[in-house]
């Protein structure tokens, strides 16, 4: 659909820097056209007053229709960003499909409670849903990160205005008209594309949007609490960035997979990962052999063509954050890091938006790289002396999204869960779990969960009813 000002931006494909298409820049006017349809469609109750049952129907259809077009879905989302087509199939679009089912499952299991009341009166509380929920979602895994949001929003039988990244707004819009293929009613599930600082705001100060459900960096999170403070106080939920601490003591149970998580866990989609482990905590006695191990499996990612399935490791989404991951390589290095590995643009030749897989060592806790969220392929190598050191360096962060420690005692395991602040803490693994778990962060991290039970009833109000009767 066209935006009333006839408004268009330039969709660039990250793989070699050329136009893919225009697409349309909602303006405010267009935002709240959208958000009427919504609240139309709440209002009536052609979705929140259906039966359970065929609630459940509809959003499985959406996760059968998904599955259907998973290679589209796929060819789009590498198109928009530029990753590789295996992590798109292997990753992205099944744990989009993922989210459909496990919401669709889940919207008739969720009960209210009944109080305890005197004789003559009948006491019980239930989840209404909140209303119209916009959604605003990052470019890093689009369509993932929309249904992490959209599936369990409208499990709860909200409306939702969806409003993807700029930079990805293919398989959002793809996935609304097989909305519309599986039966969401009309007015149920919108999309509007267009400018974070138009499109993006504009749904942020709508008077009649309930909540705005965010993924993104955490300056356009503090712009949403103004302006939700600013407009109607519309609840906000925040999920972003980290500066994630992954530690190593010497007594891992495997150094190998360590080391494989250690490359992996920052260097998978090119480090556009809010959950990247981008620090990297070695215990001083180990530290040669665990860095080299670390360089060896990085030397061996396979950089190229998004398109080709051999690719391990694709395109940044942008010019833009390609110079920033490039110039925080720079200041890394002024602040005194040693670069080990990478540092460079990669395939220039192609037009694409490539930086090679990056290692830094001699990294001090103040340095610049042990500090910001770079969003890139940029490991920074930090060491310890013991555990206590180890802990403390780790939290020492304004961030609290992931953390992780490698270790073969189970004491200090439980010691490392316990004492790191973060939404997620893995032991003896990176990213090791799944949709049946909560995740969001701690301290600037955001708040407000995605993913299990929690992310549907974080989209609900509770109603406690009192019915006095003659007994
Ligand atoms: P971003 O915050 O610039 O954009 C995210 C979304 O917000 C986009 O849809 C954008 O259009 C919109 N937006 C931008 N300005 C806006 C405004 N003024 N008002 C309303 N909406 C606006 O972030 P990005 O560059 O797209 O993504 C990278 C950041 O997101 C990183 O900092 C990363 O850590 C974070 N992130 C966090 C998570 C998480 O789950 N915690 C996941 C992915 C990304």
């Amino acid at each position: 659909m066209a935006a009333k000002s006839g408004k268009t931006f330039d969709n660039i494909a990250p793989r070699d820097g050329t136009l893919i298409n225009r697409i349309a820049a909602f303006g405010a006017g267009d935002v709240d056209r959208a958000v009427r349809s919504g609240r139309a469609a709440f209002e009536d109750g052609r979705w929140r007053f259906k039966a359970p049952k065929e609630k459940k129907k509809i959003l499985h259809r959406l996760a059968d229709l998904m599955t259907e077009h998973a290679e589209n879905l796929a060819l789009l989302e590498v198109l928009d960003t530029g990753k590789p087509i295996r992590d798109a199939r292997a990753v992205d679009i099944p744990l989009a499909i993922q989210s459909a089912r496990y919401y669709a499952e889940a919207l008739d299991k969720i009960y209210g409670e009944v109080g305890p009341s005197p004789e003559s009166r009948f006491s019980y509380a239930v989840h209404e849903p909140l209303g119209i929920i916009g959604a605003i979602v990052p470019w890093n895994f689009p369509l993932h990160m929309a249904m992490w949001k959209v599936a369990p929003a409208l499990a709860m039988g909200n409306s939702v205005v969806l409003k993807p990244a700029e930079n990805s707004s293919l398989t959002a819009l793809y996935t609304a008209a097989l909305a519309v293929e599986a039966g969401v009613p009309a007015g149920v599930f919108n999309v509007v594309t267009g400018l974070g600082t138009e499109a993006g705001d504009a749904l942020a100060r709508n008077m009649d949007v309930d909540m705005i459900a965010f993924t993104g960096s955490g300056p356009v999170g503090r712009m949403l609490m103004r302006a939700s403070a600013d407009s109607n106080l519309k609840r906000v939920s925040l999920e972003l960035g980290g500066k994630s601490p992954q530690i190593v003591f010497a007594d891992a149970p495997d150094l190998e997979a360590a080391a494989q998580n250690a490359a992996w866990g920052v260097f998978y989609n090119q480090g556009q990962v809010c959950t990247a482990a981008s620090r990297l905590f070695v215990e001083e006695s180990i530290r040669d052999d665990f860095v080299n191990r670390v360089i060896e499996i990085a030397k061996g990612i396979k950089v190229g063509d998004p398109y080709d399935p051999e690719t391990q490791f694709g395109a940044m989404i942008s010019e833009k954050q390609m110079q920033t991951a490039l110039s925080y390589i720079e200041k890394g290095q002024v602040d005194g890091a040693r670069l080990r590995l990478g540092g460079g643009r990669a395939r220039a030749e192609s037009g694409g938006f490539y930086v090679e897989p990056s290692l830094l060592d001699n990294i001090a806790p103040d340095n610049i790289l042990a500090r910001e969220e770079v969003f890139g392929p940029v490991l920074s190598v930090l060491t310890f002396k013991d555990e206590a050191e180890a802990f403390r360096l780790a939290n020492d962060t304004v961030y609290g999204l992931a953390a992780g420690a490698w270790t073969s005692d189970l004491n200090r395991a439980m010691r490392a869960a316990k004492t790191l602040r973060a939404g997620l803490v893995w032991i003896n693994g990176w990213d090791s779990c799944d949709i049946t778990l909560p995740f969001g962060g701690f301290k600037q991290s955001g708040f407000g969960r995605d993913r299990s039970l929690h992310a549907m009833y974080k989209y609900a109000d509770m109603k406690s009813v009192s019915i006095s009767f003659q007994p």
